[in-house]
């Protein structure tokens, strides 16, 4: 008997993103790859998802992504009406056996109060759950709601309301892991690149001052606040220094961006973002945070590039000391690693890669929690 999970996307972004979106990407990497392990996806998102799924479920005719720019209640109103709508649907059929949620807390919390008939549900939490206890503070899903991570290190960092109710996790997975060992390798130059929303807990402020101290070339991409160029950002007012990442990188990167030894170069995408960082001799995470999930992290794997980063969050679990990168919990120290690295192989990188991070195995893993919460949800 085939299963049936309905997904929940949430009524923010279209799926797959048209562009930002971490969630609605994660899903749409998922969701081709459990269809091909022969489970019905019915999706719940908004109207112009393109997504190939075998149902579609939505309120909202499009994403509702500008509306998290107005007053909480209304941000809230949007997400409980796209649940009002799921929590219909779960009500006028019997053929789902499972909900696979992605909308935070208030999707938990909504599908928590439905009764005893309803199906179980999987919840999958996305952020860094240690700043954000209250969020989840109410949970008590009896043996019907379960949840999971995207790492051990997230989860054990989860308010105890969550761990109770833990599955386990599973690591995102990138389709660029999917023959990453048969692929051509592109030549490696000299530039280290750190990939990511610059912001301080990704520490770029740390990589452009050990650049500087060890000498190395260093390429930081990726948005400030709201600006993905350079450009816009130079042409923006004094009140755009009011975003707390606009100001970090002010005061604190851009003094060491001097366009030679150390440049930003706002966001990449496609097949600019994938050259990159494959011809980026290390890939560095300068973390000052206990990154969740770290999607470029294995982004980096997968295209045969080691990554060097402080070893917090997600990153011992992610990068092989000594084998695909080096890691170390002393920023001093972490200039040196990034030399060190050139004796590190891209091919194993790759390997890795293609043993641990490719949606199939993300899929094969949510499959084995979606039997162990169906599971427990059936045993009094
Ligand atoms: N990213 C990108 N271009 C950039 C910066 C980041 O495409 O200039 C992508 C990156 O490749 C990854 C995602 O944004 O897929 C960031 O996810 P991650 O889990 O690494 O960090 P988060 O922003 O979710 O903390």
């Amino acid at each position: 008997m085939s299963l049936t999970v309905l997904m929940n996307a949430g009524p923010w972004l279209s799926v797959p993103p048209p562009g930002y979106g971490g969630i609605e990407n994660v899903i749409a990497t998922l969701v081709p790859e459990l269809r091909r392990l022969g489970v019905r996806v019915v999706l719940a998102s908004v109207g112009d998802s393109t997504l190939p799924v075998d149902e579609l479920v939505s309120v909202f005719p499009e994403g509702q992504f500008a509306s998290l720019q107005r007053p909480y209640n209304q941000v809230c109103g949007v997400a409980q009406a796209h649940l009002a709508g799921v929590v219909r649907e779960l009500h006028t059929r019997d053929d789902i056996d499972l909900v696979h949620d992605h909308v935070e807390a208030v999707g938990l919390a909504t599908l928590t109060a439905m009764g005893a008939d309803a199906p179980p549900v999987l919840h999958t939490l996305h952020w860094d759950l240690a700043k954000h206890p209250a969020l989840y503070g109410t949970l008590d899903g009896g043996g019907r709601v379960r949840v999971n991570g995207v790492s051990a290190s997230q989860l054990a960092r989860a308010p105890q309301a969550l761990r109770d109710h833990s599955v386990g996790h599973v690591h995102l997975s990138t389709p660029l892991a999917v023959d990453a060992d048969r692929r051509p390798r592109p030549a490696k130059g000299d530039h280290v690149v750190v990939l990511g929303r610059i912001n301080p807990g990704k520490g770029q402020d740390l990589g452009a001052r050990l650049a500087h101290r060890v000498g190395f070339r260093l390429v930081l991409a990726g948005p400030v606040g709201p600006y993905h160029r350079p450009e816009d950002l130079a042409a923006a007012g004094e009140e755009a220094r009011q975003n707390p990442d606009v100001r970090f990188f002010v005061e604190e990167v851009a003094p060491y961006v001097d366009g030679d030894l150390v440049r930003w170069v706002g966001t990449v995408a496609g097949r600019e973002r994938d050259d990159l960082l494959a011809t980026a001799r290390v890939a560095l995470f300068p973390l000052r945070w206990e990154e969740p999930g770290g999607t470029a992290v294995v982004e980096s794997l997968a295209l045969g590039t080691p990554v060097v980063g402080i070893a917090r969050g997600c990153l011992p679990e992610l990068v092989a000391h000594g084998r695909t990168g080096l890691l170390t919990a002393d920023e001093e120290e972490l200039g040196e690693l990034v030399l060190a690295a050139s004796v590190l192989d891209p091919d194993e990188c790759r390997r890795e890669a293609v043993a641990r991070f490719t949606p199939a195995v993300m899929a094969e893993r949510y499959l084995t929690l979606y039997e162990r919460v169906r599971k427990l949800a059936a045993t009094p």
